[in-house]
């Protein structure tokens, strides 16, 4: 339960924004929040716990021996509706990346909701599991009315020269691919900073490293203010217990992990609800201090 005072707190750490109306009609309806499956991701174990060696892992409190060779993230897309819009938080993975990913048409139609009703798509940043379903099998943009929203910083770099550059061989198609999902939703595409509004009430919070425009959302409706954090905290054995170690899926592994400490610090402190696109249990819920580290507790 949140008090007037926590919420106070998380109201001022947001530096800059007083002025700008948080409260916002748009995001105004009650139980407005919900999340919608794309599936998931897997992954090798091995590469999911990042080289860390068998004995820092026991400390940690994790048994290799009973982790499988492969390590499944559920994908969670955020949905918000409010008064006059539909706001979606990425796009899913769309059908050619992996093929437990890609299921969001179907967690939208059992949801009852065609894509033409989402009025606005923001992007927390531009890997293939979040961006890749905006274009489907035809080639086509499945959210027909929808504006798109992405950071300044993370679609410069995408079509930078530095980013094929830098990539690894077998991540080359990150570039290519996001470079032609940019191209197919131009047209409609709104870039913005952090630290400003994305739109009335969605507050864009830099939390890079992961990929270097990678952001979160602060959501300031009716009630406490939910962040929406992407994947700067991940689904894994050891983002929660050890933030601090680095991990190879971060472009940046050491912004990765300021970032990922720094978040779960503020989520703790202000008792902030939050949603994690990888995290399980539709990625809903809440961060305790636990030992040295955080625990994940999702939403009842
Ligand atoms: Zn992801």
């Amino acid at each position: 339960m949140l008090t007037r005072r926590s919420f106070a707190a998380g109201a001022a750490a947001v530096a800059g924004l007083a002025g700008l109306g948080l409260r916002s009609r748009a995001l105004a309806a009650p139980d407005a929040l919900t999340t919608l499956s794309d599936g998931q991701l897997e992954m090798p174990t091995d590469f999911v716990l990042r080289g860390i060696p068998d004995a820092t892992l026991e400390e940690i409190g994790i048994d290799r021996g009973a982790l499988g060779a492969t390590h499944a993230s559920p994908c969670n897309l955020t949905l918000l509706r409010g008064a006059d819009r539909l706001v979606l938080f990425d796009a899913g993975a769309g059908t050619n990346f992996m093929p437990s990913a890609g299921k969001l048409p179907e967690s939208l139609d059992a949801a009852g909701i065609d894509p033409g009703e989402v009025t606005d798509v923001i992007f927390t940043h531009a890997h293939p599991d979040h961006i890749w379903g905006v274009l489907d099998d035809f080639d086509e943009v499945p959210f027909a009315n929808a504006a798109f929203h992405v950071c300044q910083t993370e679609w410069d770099y995408w079509r930078s020269d530095a980013a094929l550059a830098e990539m690894p061989e077998d991540r080359q198609s990150f570039v290519i691919g996001a470079r032609s999902r940019f191209e197919a939703i131009e047209d409609r595409s709104t870039l913005f900073k952090p630290g400003t509004e994305v739109i009335s009430g969605i507050e864009a919070v830099a939390a890079f490293g992961h990929t270097p425009g990678h952001c979160a959302f602060v959501l300031h409706g009716e009630g406490a203010p939910v962040m929406v954090v992407g994947d700067a905290i991940i689904n894994d054995p050891i983002s929660f217990a050890r933030p601090d170690l680095s991990w190879g899926a971060d472009q940046d592994p050491e912004t990765g992990a300021k970032t990922r400490s720094a978040l779960l610090d503020r989520l703790a402190s202000e008792k902030m609800r939050f949603v994690g696109f990888h995290l399980p249990n539709g990625g809903l819920g809440r961060v305790e201090t636990e030992g040295a580290g955080y625990r994940f507790v999702p939403d009842a």
